[in-house]
């Protein structure tokens, strides 16, 4: 952690701010009283308990008037956490709404301009089709990013429930590549299927498991450079199937690493390589993985590629 980020951390000021709370309701702030009061009131306790020592009833005052103040300090500490808990599931279905609501006039923006470049309500000029493409491309790309923000609300009010039932992650691999043909022609990128013989099936919500590789295998086209190799391999263990995806793209820089997870991140050269992303799907991915109660993990080194590995449980 940089010395910046770690000041950042002890900074309670900066931390209060960020949550736009009151001081007297910011946890940080509150916890730090608290300490000061814990140690004030032991050496405090400890001289009067010396003092009058032939005075039980004084010491047990003390005591009591201690224990209301702590008890009073960690109401309010309960009650910030709750406004914070409150705050993050408005936030959640906020998100959703929006999404929801985004969505229709979305669809019937893409139908309406698929019509008009189909021709079928009249002959459109050669100029006015490329800015419609253009139109259509932003739209699509505005769909992708709503149906992330629906997932990953979805995800987060824990509203949709795992559907699971026992299925082949070959055969599911298997389409996703074919789906995915013209896609990583267009990179000019070779897929490579490695799988065991016998796999079992694995038990798990197969919508949700093909949402995980579709996101890996259409990172591992987009941040490959024109050109190159994509292995992906399936083995077995005593309980679980282990996937990998491994390509030969941009990689990820070392200090990038540790955020690549995270909602909303996307690299600098991933950007410079591919300006379109949400930085929302591995977040999801990791998200279903950990849900199944499974790992997921990457390795990789920046100019060289990167390797994607996910397990998930044979029943
Ligand atoms: P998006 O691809 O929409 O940006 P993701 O959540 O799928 O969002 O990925 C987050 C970031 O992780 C990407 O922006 C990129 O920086 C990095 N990344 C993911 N997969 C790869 C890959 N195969 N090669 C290099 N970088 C990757």
């Amino acid at each position: 952690m940089k010395f910046s980020e770690t000041y950042q951390q002890l900074n309670i000021f900066s931390q209060c701010r960020k949550y736009e709370l009151p001081l007297w309701q910011c946890p940080q702030f509150l916890f730090l009283i608290m300490g000061i009061f814990i140690i004030a009131a032991t050496l405090t306790t400890y001289a009067i308990g010396t003092r009058y020592i032939a005075n039980p009833q004084i010491v047990i005052l003390v005591i009591l008037a201690i224990t209301a103040i702590l008890f009073i300090i960690s109401f309010i500490i309960t009650q910030s956490f709750e406004r914070l808990a409150e705050a993050n599931r408005m936030k959640t279905e906020f998100i959703s709404i929006i999404s929801h609501q985004l969505r229709s006039p979305l669809t019937n923006l893409r139908w309406a301009i698929d019509l008009l470049l189909s021709g079928e309500v009249g002959k459109i000029e050669e100029k006015q089709m490329e800015f419609f493409t253009i139109l259509r491309e932003n739209g699509s790309r505005m769909e992708e990013l709503v149906s992330d923000l629906l997932i990953v609300s979805r995800m987060e009010s824990e509203k949709q429930l795992p559907k699971k039932t026992l299925f082949s992650l070959e055969e599911l691999t298997k389409n996703l590549i074919a789906k995915a043909y013209a896609f990583a022609k267009s990179y000019n990128v070779e897929i490579k299927l490695m799988t065991e013989n016998n796999l079992p099936k694995i038990f798990g919500d197969a919508s949700q498991v093909e949402l995980v590789v579709e996101n890996l295998l259409d990172n591992a086209i987009k941040y490959i450079k024109k050109g190159g190799v994509i292995e992906i391999g399936l083995s077995k263990n005593d309980k679980n199937i282990h996937f990998k995806i491994k390509d030969n793209g941009v990689g990820i820089p070392r200090e990038d690493q540790k955020y690549i997870f995270q909602k909303f991140f996307r690299s600098e050269n991933a950007r410079r390589t591919q300006t379109q992303g949400s930085g929302l799907g591995l977040y999801i991915c990791k998200a279903i993985i950990e849900k199944n109660g499974e790992k997921m993990g990457f390795k990789s080194e920046e100019g060289k590629g990167s390797t994607f590995w996910f397990t998930l449980p044979i029943k």
